[in-house]
């Protein structure tokens, strides 16, 4: 049920690493839906990737991500899932950021991709019911919600840039520019992430 307080976007994701793929979405999201701020929530442990690859330190992704965002107006990195610990459940970063504020309008953002992940997310009836599922999608993209399943579709011109090609870019190494900010790339060399093919 909408509520009268701030409208704030929750865009999670593992961000290992982030680019400008995740910044467009996140700022037009904010753009189409009229939102006050969108945080970019930095996953502990995503749960689903465990055993799939290594992830890096939460830590590293999280300055990632701060460096991603830098000053871009109304879009903020997130800490809230890595100080809470544990496996990353999206329904208790509903949760949290409620009992700070009841009166918050929220809006959980994924991708089209991460969306068809979503009915098998941990307790994904409470997301639901408390925050409006919004997917990001490219224009004309074929999309379509689970039977019965209510959310916001934002068009946003689909940026071809993944987490696992920038990954393999470093240990090829190949330029990182211009996919991601330039303060992301002084940080992955800083801290010497990706350099081992994983
Ligand atoms: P990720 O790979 O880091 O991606 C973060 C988000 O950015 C995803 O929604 C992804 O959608 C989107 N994205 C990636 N590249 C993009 C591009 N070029 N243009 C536009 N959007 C792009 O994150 P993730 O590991 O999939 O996790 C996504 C969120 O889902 C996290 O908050 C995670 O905690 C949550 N999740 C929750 C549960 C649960 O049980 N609550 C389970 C699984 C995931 P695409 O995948 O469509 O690219």
């Amino acid at each position: 049920m909408p509520r009268s307080g701030p409208r704030l976007g929750i865009f999670g994701g593992t961000f290992d690493p982030p680019h400008v793929g995740h910044l467009a979405a996140a700022v037009n999201a904010r753009h189409d839906l009229g939102l006050d701020r969108v945080l970019l929530v930095v996953a502990n442990v995503p749960w689903q990737k465990v055993g799939e690859r290594p992830v890096s330190a939460a830590g590293a992704r999280l300055e990632l991500v701060r460096l991603a965002v830098g000053d871009v107006e109304g879009v903020e990195a997130s800490d809230l899932e890595i100080r809470r610990g544990g496996e990353s459940y999206t329904a208790d970063t509903v949760a949290e950021l409620l009992d700070e504020d009841p009166s918050r309008d929220l809006f959980v953002i994924v991708g089209s991709d991460a969306a068809e992940g979503l009915p098998t997310w941990e307790r994904v009836e409470e997301v639901r019911a408390r925050a409006t599922v919004v997917v990001v999608d490219r224009p004309g993209g074929s999309w379509g919600p689970p039977p019965g399943w209510e959310v916001r579709r934002v068009e946003v011109p689909r940026l071809e840039i993944s987490s696992t090609d920038l990954r393999q870019r470093v240990v090829d190494g190949r330029p990182l520019d211009y996919l991601v900010p330039a303060p992301v790339v002084s940080g992955i060399e800083r801290l010497g992430l990706y350099r081992e093919p994983r």
